[in-house]
């Protein structure tokens, strides 16, 4: 099995730990069979949208789905019957009353809402089919979609409420005298009773919420089990009467559309990202699995996953590009043996850009991917810059993820969170401001990646630094000139020293001329708005820089800026040109142009394979 977000799984086992002293509530005895459970026995289980399985404890142990199958039915029975012939006999208002409250509407006689009996035994007599036996297979067929495999009816809990079930009875006969129904009222009891006895686990429960979740198409399976258009209806139903008269304070507190069983199932579901589903037989006053209502609420406090909080909807894709070192370096210049040990062991470096609200589902999405695509790397790095907002959740799988890459000696470093509040606070204030050190060690993204290149050489036993001057003759554009070409050359070059800070030129400059850069390092920063600049390359002894300006003799387009004391010589490009005429300089000319046109190639294909990642 894919391990997705290990640390996941860590923490619902210490939520399953904390919450299995909770021994509150009453195991359902109104259908005698259902006694026969173990009360003991508790699950807990989430599937997200991205088909990702995360669960602890008993969730393979089977059960009754009971009134779980009413938002299913509900959805069937708008599918074979269309939404205004179904609002016509259910109404969807929250009554505020028990599950099976004998009750309907007085001025239509319409169940309050899908969520009770009383609208549940309607929807179940509204699935298509000519006998009952063609409805319940036509029920069973569709919960199989929802849970991803083939579902069987538990027939000892079926007749122990067939023989028992009075009441639903007369809830039944309630519906046939209001007009409702017209059918046999023991059939329709026949198929609901069967309905609310199918067996599933926990693992179902969560494929089945996450379907919903995923609107109307299982994650893992790709099945659809219910066309979306009916999801929202279903999912409000849920909302506002899923959890009977607790629906209320249960959206309240836990915000997410539910709907549990009397066989101590609970589903719930954060539309677009997961399904959850806990299983444990005590049930509450209110028919709700107590422990299942104590741990959806745990589970939604500490993921931040109510439905109406604040940021909750996020349409960016959390992971905006990832690579790693051999797709796409730093822009720093280096000579043709480090780029062969960086395309070696790149894969050691892992870069992952992430956008958009970090929060517990985004988050999940994002430490997945380190988990599941970066196994190859050491270094781990998550750029955040273009992550708008960070919560509690969100910050806790960071660390969370953090730990689990150091316990298998890899490191991880977050860049770009500088101007992020939000994320080191709460970081720190989970793990402690000492800790957090190596997390923030480097902010940029350009550094960091030069960073992990040094590192990557060095293990390589290269020294990372060009720090050699590199005189004309051995510079790569002068390659192919002969001594007297060169002697030439010289002529027009002019040596210019720029001390570490020093601009070598500012963009906007009317300065056409070609650098030949012999000792030292500069940068090259492109100024973008408000002040901000982009570092585009940093280059070393050994290379040239001014060549665009120069060719289109336009003004500069970057600021270049000594980052050490440097030494370049400066081609007076307009005062060479001059010379056109003369037969050596011509050939000189052309052997320079042609050199600087086969590095402008070589730039552009690293431009080119940039743009492709940034725009994956
Ligand atoms: N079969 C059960 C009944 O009708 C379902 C009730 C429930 O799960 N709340 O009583």
């Amino acid at each position: 099995m894919v391990e997705y977000a290990p640390f996941l799984h860590k923490y619902l086992d210490d939520l399953h730990q904390t919450y299995a002293s909770l021994q509150e509530g009453e195991v359902a005895d109104y259908i005698p069979e259902l006694t026969k459970v173990d009360a003991d026995a508790f699950g807990i289980a989430i599937v997200t949208v991205d088909g990702h399985v995360y669960q602890t404890g008993d969730t393979r142990l089977p059960f009754t789905i009971q009134s779980i199958s009413k938002p299913l039915t509900y959805g069937i029975a708008l599918e074979d019957n269309g939404v205004e012939d179904i609002f016509s006999k259910i109404n969807v208002e929250p009554s505020g009353e028990a599950f099976n409250r004998i009750s309907l509407e007085h001025a239509t006689g319409r169940p309050r809402n899908p969520m009770i009996n009383a609208g549940a035994i309607a929807a179940s007599a509204l699935v298509s089919g000519d006998t009952p036996a063609e409805k319940i297979q036509r029920i069973l067929d569709v919960y199989s979609k929802y849970a991803g495999h083939g579902l069987i009816i538990d027939y000892d809990v079926f007749r122990s409420e067939k023989s028992t079930g009075h009441r639903n009875r007369a809830i039944g006969h309630m519906l046939r005298n209001a007009n409702i129904l017209d059918q046999d009222i023991d059939e329709v009891l026949d198929v609901y009773f069967q309905q609310c006895s199918i067996n599933v686990t926990c693992r179902d429960l969560a494929n089945m919420a996450a379907t919903l979740a995923n609107e109307g198409v299982n994650p893992v399976t790709g099945v659809r089990a219910l066309s979306s258009e009916h999801v929202p209806r279903v999912l409000s139903a849920m909302a506002t009467c899923g959890m009977y008269d607790g629906s209320g304070e249960w959206l309240y507190q836990i915000g997410l559309p539910a709907k549990s069983g009397v066989g101590g199932g609970i589903i719930a579901v954060l539309p677009d990202r997961l399904g959850i589903a806990v299983f444990s037989p005590r049930l509450d006053a209110k028919g709700n699995s107590a422990r299942g209502i104590a741990v959806c609420r745990a589970l939604s406090q500490d993921l931040n996953l109510h439905a109406f909080s604040n940021e909750r909807y996020s349409s960016v894709d959390v992971i905006r590009t990832a690579y790693n070192l051999t797709q796409m370096r730093s822009k720093k210049a280096r000579n043709t043996e480090m780029l062969e040990v960086l395309s070696r062991d790149g894969h050691k470096v892992a870069i992952i850009e992430a956008s958009g609200e970090l929060m517990f589902t985004t988050s999940e999405i994002l430490t997945s991917y380190v988990c599941t695509h970066t196994t190859d790397a050491r270094h781990i790095v998550i750029d955040l810059r273009r992550a708008s907002s960070c919560d509690k959740a969100a910050a806790q799988l960071i660390i969370w993820l953090d730990e689990l890459l150091q316990s298998q000696n890899k490191t991880l470093i977050l860049t770009g969170t500088a101007d992020k509040s939000g994320l080191t606070k709460y970081i720190k204030q989970i793990i402690g401001k000492e800790k957090v050190k190596q997390l923030f060690a480097i902010d940029d993204l350009e550094q960091a990646l030069v960073h992990y290149e040094n590192i990557l050489l060095e293990d390589a036993g290269i020294s990372p630094f060009l720090t050699e001057p590199v005189p004309l003759e051995k510079q790569p554009l002068c390659e192919s000139l002969t001594p007297d070409e060169l002697g030439q050359l010289t002529t027009f070059l002019v040596e210019r020293s720029f001390p570490a800070g020093e601009y070598v030129c500012h963009a906007g400059d009317q300065d056409s001329s070609l650098y030949f850069l012999i000792a030292g390092e500069i940068g090259i920063y492109l100024p973008l708005n408000h002040d901000r600049h982009q570092h585009i390359a940093t280059i070393c002894a050994g290379g040239s820089f001014g060549e665009q300006a120069m060719l289109e003799q336009r003004k500069r387009s970057a600021d270049v800026v000594a980052i050490t004391d440097s030494k370049c010589l400066m081609l007076d490009y307009e005062k060479f040109a001059e010379h056109k005429d003369e037969r050596d300089i011509q050939v000189l000319q052309l052997k320079l142009l042609s050199a600087i046109a086969l590095d402008l190639s070589k730039k552009l294909r690293m431009a080119d394979q940039e743009i492709g990642f940034l725009t994956f």
